[in-house]
């Protein structure tokens, strides 16, 4: 398989992607962002103590989930220790125990942890995917990367469009990531202004899957309570109610 070492050619890969399968594994064979692909790679040699005994995944981290879905969750980047280590996204951190919790009670996972590739971990109706795929330093990928990475997620959503009904944003730049989806995806225009993130924020278009804003699972929210499993709850509540999942 054909590696991406460009921004056009993440272009071109994206869009011949076939199905989910095949984007998967272009997405992990991609290294367009020199910077990323540095960051990634060094964390996988590196390691946390922790994790020094496990081999790193240390590449581009898919989308995971069900090619049926109806719901998508949309993050910002894979963790450093987390999805850049087990190769899926939020997978093995803390944020990932927050979320698979909450899908689990929302009855969107077959179990509460999502904490190894092998761990049997099942989603319903639910694809969860990043909107940049490598593990950004500081969680801060920069303009340029969230742009040449979108190809990934626009074909991603493309492939998903017959049966994806509503995408929950987790934080303010899954947000922000999704309004170019709606004309590379959608053909449609993006409203103007944009509707301003917050946790319960909901926008709705036409042909598109509506959009709820939910702050991210990330310790610095969930460690403060500025995001409680109650919130959670109410959030993938709705969703199922807007993407008529029982
Ligand atoms: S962030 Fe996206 S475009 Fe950049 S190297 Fe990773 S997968 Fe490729």
């Amino acid at each position: 398989m054909a590696e991406s070492r460009t921004p056009d050619e993440v272009v071109a890969r994206a869009a011949r992607a076939t199905d989910l399968a095949d984007l998967d594994g272009a997405v992990s064979d991609c290294f367009a962002c020199p910077r990323l692909v540095t960051w990634r790679e060094e964390v996988a040699r590196v390691k946390r103590a922790a994790f020094r005994d496990q081999e790193y995944w240390g590449r581009p981290v898919p989308g995971f989930g069900v090619p049926d879905a109806r719901i998508a969750i949309l993050g910002l980047a894979p963790a450093a220790h987390g999805g850049n280590r087990i190769g899926r996204i939020f997978t093995g951190d803390r944020s990932g125990d927050v979320l698979f919790a909450a899908l689990h009670r929302a009855g969107l996972a077959n179990q509460p942890t999502s904490v190894a590739a092998d761990d049997g971990l099942v989603v319903r109706g639910t694809r969860i995917f990043a909107a940049v795929r490598c593990a950004p330093p500081d969680n801060k990928p920069t303009p340029a990367e969230r742009d040449t990475c979108a190809p990934w997620l626009h074909r991603e959503v493309a492939l998903i469009r017959p049966t994806l009904r509503v995408v929950v944003a987790l934080g303010a730049f899954a947000w922000a990531a999704w309004w170019p989806v709606l004309r590379a995806v959608y053909g449609v225009r993006p409203p103007s202004p944009r509707p301003a993130f917050g946790h319960g924020a909901h926008w709705s278009g036409t042909s598109a899957p509506a959009l709820l804003g939910c702050y991210h699972v990330s310790q610095q929210n969930t460690f403060t309570g500025r995001l409680t499993p109650g919130m959670l709850d109410d959030v993938f509540a709705r969703a199922k109610q807007l993407a008529g999942v029982d």
